[in-house]
């Protein structure tokens, strides 16, 4: 049985999906039990899109050709990530579309993707772990703006999901652990991820919740204990960080990352790099101690972040009912002891803290498809909404961490006789200023009678739905003229786009089921080759000169099939090599049979079944 409705963290560091089942939240584990699939994406050249663990594994060593942290650029223009770029190892290309739309393009590995595109990939490994469910949930971090949410939207649109609804990823913490049902109370959800950290204000009232205020930092996370502990080794071994030495940089990252996750349940860790071929041999023993001396001066700026999220909540530290630990970093042990120092109480953690935000959306995507019935959510507005006026001054209708959904309404008036139109130009943020803030998007409502100035009664209103996404509409009174907008972002991706897309992928999805496929058969055939190699050292001897001869030729043709680019000639090859076997198979099986009948041991001979050895 597969869940046909999941909720999805689309980490910037890890994804994963859960799903609820006899009312019980689950993430979907691999058959190794894994469940977090590293949001990292390798285009190896040869058309195929390697996604999760084997793109990250090649993250550094080869970063032309990989991607990591693409949640960074969902929504984003260029001129916003004025400051990332020289942290991005791609191309990052602004292409003008139709409506003075931008869209954003990364060059990797030879082509160019959207983020939306990219962000899809991930999210379709995802879905396709948890057997093809067709609807979801998505979260995104509190602070994710109307932009960034749409873009989060369009990706689930691309990867073939239908996006029930985007939610906060403190709130969807605060639901996994059933906060809901308390009657009040005030939650602090600390989330710091691999990249990001994120400290949350949440309110509840009777089922109800409303994020009161959201708080952090877009660059600082677990990874900084990595590039902590990797500073320590390269003065060590005297190498720089910053020579792009990518295969070095792998291997240092790799090590300090499994370090630090040792630490995290040890009090010591050894540190190992052996490099042969460098003649590069190094160990070093790392005390909890030591990593925490390292690391402390990031948790002070974390906890910092806090009690700026609470003065903006306008509650105090003793308000606060409940802390939730919410990302993979918090299982670092003096994060945990921190954070319990800073809000006078222990905090959540029975949960595995990176798992929690899929746990929240999937209970959310329950009560959104009827699995239960008993809640409301609310979230707030990240960063104020309001209008250009004169002098480029803007008015603000709807306040920063205004709870959703949000409506706000002012009268405005012409500024010179018969005018008979009035620009509207939506803006975000939190400047006075139009040029500090961010566009949102423009429109002209025209058709006003001729009238002196300020005679005219302009209302405009904004709405902002329960997805955080606004709508503008506007009405002179007078004459009754109207019109109304669904703010699409300035940039990011148009409606046919995401269409062509959503069919591109249809039409893609042949093609990597196919590289799938001749994957699978390829390991397939690795096993059987070995298997029957055995078998013909163990038993050939005991099989016809013809048997044999069948089986060496059944051999060669899986060898020069395994090269091959289609599927379909060695799947016949195996089957032929399956065939060719069966007399072996069977002098096999008698041989085992009998050799237990005598009581004797039978290991000569054991019985693998191919297709098991990896
Ligand atoms: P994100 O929300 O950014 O996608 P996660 O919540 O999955 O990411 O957190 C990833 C970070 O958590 C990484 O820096 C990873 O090294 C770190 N991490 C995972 N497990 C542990 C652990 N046991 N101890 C310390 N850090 C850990
Ligand atoms: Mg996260």
């Amino acid at each position: 049985m597969t869940p046909s409705v999941i909720g999805i963290d689309l980490g910037t560091t890890n994804s994963l999906a859960a799903y609820v089942r006899d009312g019980k939240p689950r993430v979907v584990r691999d058959a190794t039990g894994a469940a977090l699939v590293p949001s990292a994406l390798c285009f190896p050249g040869d058309g195929s899109v390697l996604v999760g663990t084997p793109a990250k594994a090649r993250a550094l060593a080869d970063p032309e050709h990989t991607i990591f942290s693409v949640k960074r650029l969902m929504g984003r223009t260029l001129a916003e990530l004025a400051k990332e770029l020289p942290l991005i190892p791609h191309q990052i290309i602004e292409r003008d579309a139709e409506a003075g739309r931008k869209v954003l393009h990364v060059e990797v590995g030879g082509r160019e993707y959207t983020p939306e595109e990219l962000s899809a990939m991930i999210l379709r490994e995802v879905r396709q772990r948890a057997g093809g469910a067709t609807k979801a949930v998505i979260t995104v971090p509190a602070y994710f703006d109307d932009a960034q949410r749409q873009a989060t939207r369009d990706a689930g649109r691309i990867a073939g999901l239908d996006v029930l609804r985007i939610v906060n990823e403190p709130t969807a913490a605060a639901l996994a652990y059933g906060l809901d049902r308390r009657k009040q109370g005030l939650v602090a959800v600390y989330d710091l991820g691999g990249g990001t950290f994120d400290c949350s204000i949440l309110r509840l009232a009777d089922g109800v919740f409303q994020v009161l205020a959201t708080n952090g930092d877009t660059r600082l996370g677990g990874d900084d204990f990595d590039r902590a502990l990797m500073a320590v080794v390269a003065r060590d071994l005297g190498v720089d960080l910053s020579a792009r030495d990518a295969q070095l940089l792998q291997h240092l990252r790799d090590q300090a990352e499994r370090v630090k996750i040792r630490l995290s349940a040890l009090p010591e860790a050894e540190f190992a790099i052996d490099l042969p071929d460098r003649a590069m041999k190094y160990r070093r023993r790392f005390t909890r101690d030591e990593l925490e001396t390292l690391i402390a001066p990031e948790i002070d700026r974390t906890l910092a972040r806090c009690r700026s999220a609470l003065k903006d909540a306008g509650v105090t530290v003793g308000e606060i009912d409940e802390v939730v630990l919410v990302g993979g970093a918090t299982r670092v042990p003096l994060v945990r002891r921190r954070v319990e120092e800073l809000f006078g109480r222990k905090p959540h953690t029975e949960l595995n803290p990176d798992e929690v935000v899929a746990l929240g959306a999937a209970v959310q995507a329950d009560i959104l498809t009827g699995g239960r019935k008993d809640m409301l959510l609310l979230d707030v507005v990240p960063l104020s909404l309001g209008i250009e006026t004169l002098g480029g001054v803007v008015d603000k209708l709807i306040y920063r961490n205004s709870a959703v959904p949000a409506r706000a309404r002012t009268r405005y008036t012409t500024a010179v006789d018969n005018q008979t139109a009035v620009e509207i130009n939506v803006y975000q943020g939190e400047r006075e200023l139009a040029e500090d803030c961010r566009p949102l998007g423009k429109f002209k409502l025209a058709g006003i009678p001729p009238m002196p100035a300020q005679f005219a009664q302009v209302d405009v209103t904004f709405l902002v739905d329960a997805n955080g996404l606004l709508t503008v509409s506007a009405a002179e009174q007078r004459s009754g003229t109207s019109m109304k907008v669904t703010v699409q972002p300035a940039h990011g991706l148009s409606e046919e786009e995401i269409e062509r897309l959503v069919l591109e992928s249809v039409d893609c999805a042949h093609a990597d089921f196919q590289a799938r496929l001749l994957i699978e058969l390829r390991n397939k055939a690795e096993g059987e080759l070995r298997h029957t190699e055995k078998g013909l050292a163990a038993a050939g001897d005991r099989i016809p000169a013809e048997g044999r001869q069948a089986i060496e030729q059944a051999i060669a043709a899986v060898r020069a099939a395994q090269s091959g680019a289609d599927p379909q000639p060695l799947r016949a090859a195996l089957d032929g090599l399956a065939a060719a076997t069966r007399p072996l198979a069977e002098e096999m099986m008698n041989a085992v049979v009998s050799a237990a009948l005598k009581g004797q041991s039978p290991d000569s001979l054991s019985l693998d079944s191919p297709g098991v050895e990896s």
